[in-house]
C-alpha cells in the first residue's frame, strides 16, 4: 500500500523523520512543518489513500473519532481557544500531499484569520436550483 514518490508514506516507514504526538496501527499523527499555528498537526493513515473519496467509509469514521481525541487532548494541553479539522481533496481545494490526512489546527485568541473564505450572497431561487441538483 506504500506508494512511491509519497511523502507521506515516507514519513509513515520512517524513511522521512517527522516529530509524531500519537500513533497507532491505522494512523500517525505529527506536527506539521509549516504550521498555521502552533501545535497543528496532522493525522495520517499508514496506508495510501489519496483523498476522501478513496478511503474507506470505516477508516474515515475511525478518522474522525481520533481528530476528536486528538482535540481534545490537544486542547488541554496547549489551552488553545478553539479547533479547526480541515480536510483538502484534490489540488483546486488547496490539497498540495496527494496521501489523504487530517489537519487538526488549534486556534488562539487574535491568531489571524488563518482559514478565510469570501461568503457569497445567492438568492433563494437558485439555493433551491442547488438543492435539487444535489438532493433529487
Ligand atoms: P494539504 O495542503 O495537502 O492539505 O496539506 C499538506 C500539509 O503537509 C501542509 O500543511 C504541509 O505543511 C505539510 N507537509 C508537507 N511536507 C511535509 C513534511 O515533510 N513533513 C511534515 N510534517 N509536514 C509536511
Ligand atoms: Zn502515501
Amino acid at each position: 500500500m506504500k506508494q512511491d514518490n509519497c511523502i507521506f508514506c515516507k514519513i509513515i516507514s520512517g524513511e522521512i523523520p517527522s516529530f509524531t504526538i500519537f500513533e497507532d496501527e491505522q494512523f500517525k499523527v505529527i506536527l506539521d512543518v509549516a504550521p498555521a499555528a502552533k501545535g497543528h498537526a496532522l493525522i495520517i493513515p499508514r496506508r495510501h489513500y489519496a483523498n476522501l473519496y478513496e478511503l474507506p467509509e470505516d477508516m474515515a469514521a475511525d478518522a474522525m473519532r481520533l481528530a476528536r481525541r486528538m482535540m481534545t487532548t490537544m486542547t488541554q494541553k496547549l489551552g488553545c481557544d478553539g479547533f479547526n479539522i480541515v480536510q483538502n481533496n484534490g489540488e483546486v481545494a488547496g490539497q498540495t500531499v496527494f496521501h489523504f490526512h487530517m489537519h487538526l489546527i488549534p486556534r488562539y485568541h487574535n491568531d489571524g484569520e488563518i482559514l478565510k473564505y469570501i461568503a457569497g450572497e445567492p438568492d433563494r431561487e437558485e439555493l433551491e436550483q442547488i438543492r435539487r441538483i444535489i438532493a433529487e
